[in-house]
């Protein structure tokens, strides 16, 4: 019996899977498709927009260098890393399809923020992270297995039996990383509410016969929107009718190019069509992410539009904060509730990330209203407070857990903090333990960290940029979990550490 099946290795199962294998669960990932290789998967279908705060997750498990690699020459170099204060986005992003001014970005307002090795923003593919991700869960001994659609699962009180045809496949765990149509969501019966559509959205590669005809970028119109990307052929649009399209039908040339015309208000000719996808706005969310020891992760867990290019990243962020807690409780040392902890921080992060994609397509809708509401924003982006809200937003830097703490930076994602002897954080993380990262002159915590020393890795030393801080707690998510001044409480540390790592190895 395997410690966890995840049905599915698309880029959140995968991302899981070594989350889990860092932390030395046996693991493994059932998925449908024979071969790991798609048209769907490489440029320009495949790009995906990946934020400051997933690639500080690949940057902390020391893989960051591999995506770059593998995402060729769309990888963005990070502002210099070595500098001593963050500096402004070259790339900001856009609402509705409305661009940012990336000058009007006020950094020294957005919440402590280091430089890092991990780029403002990544163009990669899918691709690309899903070799990076598979090649490390090799590494980590994860036993993926494709060519295996899973179509029944059976809870009893020491685990879950996962079935594909006639094999069997048992674990204590299983999580459903299997996307927006999730098998495992429907047979462990997760509700799954929300909104319906507005819009059909199409994304193609054709041949454009009157390129000119198009503006390039994205384009909001009086009847949607459509986007012309860089690479040659690569079409995007969003037409308002309700979701009325047949999503079990291949759109074809004709179909597309009417809904190109109306949508842009041209003659434009499609002369060939090689790929096209549709996807709606339809915007929906599990009410829970676990029943007994089933857990969602990822699409599976939550739709929207793929406006603004948060899916993924949500999916990164629900792995990260679930494999940690996960892999405790496996082994036996989670503190009560720890695993309920993954709902109660992700929903709220999912449910934000639906209303997010809703409000742009009510900024988009071609209707007064629509029009209306996208002059508001439009004023709004102008002012450095709009954009600098709308990027904190896109770059993830807003998203801070409830950990019932008053201080700023608890429940964030830790910035990338160093020693004087240039130690990073970052670097601090790739083992997957949390970091106790004390800054203090009499290295007050040291005695306090001893005990967890398989579950907490301490470092201390003077800082080369320490915010203020004394000394923090970093979880092995990123996330902060304490944070002392400049002469820490060492009671307060104790029960932080006992909250999130539960009792020590040794008393
Ligand atoms: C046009 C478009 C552009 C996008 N752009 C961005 C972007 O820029 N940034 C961003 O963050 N997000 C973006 N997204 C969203 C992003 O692609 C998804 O959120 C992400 O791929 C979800 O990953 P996942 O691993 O949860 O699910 P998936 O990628 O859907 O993977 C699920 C896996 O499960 C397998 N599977 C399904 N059922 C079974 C079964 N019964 N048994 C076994 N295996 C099964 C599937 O074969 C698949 O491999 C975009 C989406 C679209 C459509």
């Amino acid at each position: 019996m395997h410690d966890v099946v995840i049905v599915g290795a698309g880029p959140v199962g995968l991302f899981l899977a070594c989350e889990l294998g860092l932390a030395g669960c046996s693991v493994l990932v059932l998925e449908r498709e024979p071969e790991p290789g798609s048209p769907w998967k490489t440029e320009p279908l495949g790009m995906r927009g990946l934020s400051a705060t997933s690639l500080e997750a690949f940057n902390r498990r020391g893989i960051l260098q591999a995506l770059l690699t593998a995402s060729g020459d769309s990888g963005a170099p990070a502002a210099n890393p070595d500098a001593d204060e963050a500096s402004p986005p070259r790339w900001a992003g856009h609402f509705a399809g409305m661009m940012l001014d990336p000058a009007k970005v006020d950094v020294a307002a957005l919440p402590f923020r280091l430089p890092s090795p991990a780029p403002e923003v990544l163009l990669t593919h899918l691709e690309a992270v899903e070799s990076v991700l598979a090649e490390q869960a090799a590494k980590l001994g994860v036993d993926v297995r494709r060519g295996v659609t899973v179509s029944a699962i059976a809870e009893n009180d020491e685990g879950v039996v996962a079935r594909a045809g006639a094999d069997a496949y048992e674990a204590r765990w299983l999580v459903g990383c299997d996307g927006g149509r999730s098998t495992v969501r429907r047979l462990a019966g997760f509700d799954f509410v929300g909104t319906e559509p507005q819009f059909t959205g199409y994304t193609m590669q054709a041949t454009v016969a009157d390129p000119e005809k198009l503006r390039s970028g994205f384009n909001p119109t009086p009847m949607g929107m459509y986007m012309r990307m860089p690479s040659e052929g690569h079409v995007g649009m969003m037409d308002f009718d309700g979701g009325a399209f047949d999503r079990s039908q291949q759109p074809t040339r004709d179909h597309l190019q009417a809904v190109l015309r109306r949508v842009s208000g041209t003659d434009v000719t499609l002369s060939d069509v090689r790929l096209a996808s549709s996807f709606t706005d339809r915007a929906m969310q599990a009410t829970t992410y676990r029943r007994g020891r089933v857990l969602l992760a990822g699409d599976a867990a939550h739709i929207h539009s793929p406006l603004g290019g948060q899916g993924l990243n949500t999916g990164i962020g629900d792995a990260m904060n679930l494999g940690w807690k996960l892999a405790a409780t496996v082994h036996g040392h989670a503190p009560d509730g720890l695993l309920d902890t993954y709902t109660g921080e992700r929903h709220p992060i999912g449910a934000a990330v639906l209303d997010w994609s809703r409000a742009q397509v009510a900024a988009m809708r071609p209707d007064p209203h629509g029009q209306a509401m996208q002059g508001v924003v439009r004023d709004l982006i102008a002012t450095r407070d709009g954009t600098t809200y709308v990027f904190a937003r896109l770059s993830g830097s807003w998203v801070r857990y409830d950990l019932g703490s008053a201080h700023p930076l608890v429940g964030r994602n830790a910035p990338d903090l160093r020693l004087e002897d240039g130690t990073r954080l970052g670097d601090l993380m790739r083992d997957g333990r949390g970091v106790a990262l004390d800054f203090s002159t009499d290295q007050s915590l040291r005695g306090a960290a001893m005990g967890w020393e398989s579950r907490i890795r301490y470092a201390a030393g003077p800082a080369r940029n320490d915010l203020g801080l004394g000394a923090v707690l970093v979880r092995p998510d990123g996330t902060v979990a304490w944070a002392g001044d400049r002469r820490p409480d060492r009671e307060a540390f104790e029960r932080a550490v006992g909250r999130w790592f539960g009792d020590p190895d040794i008393s």
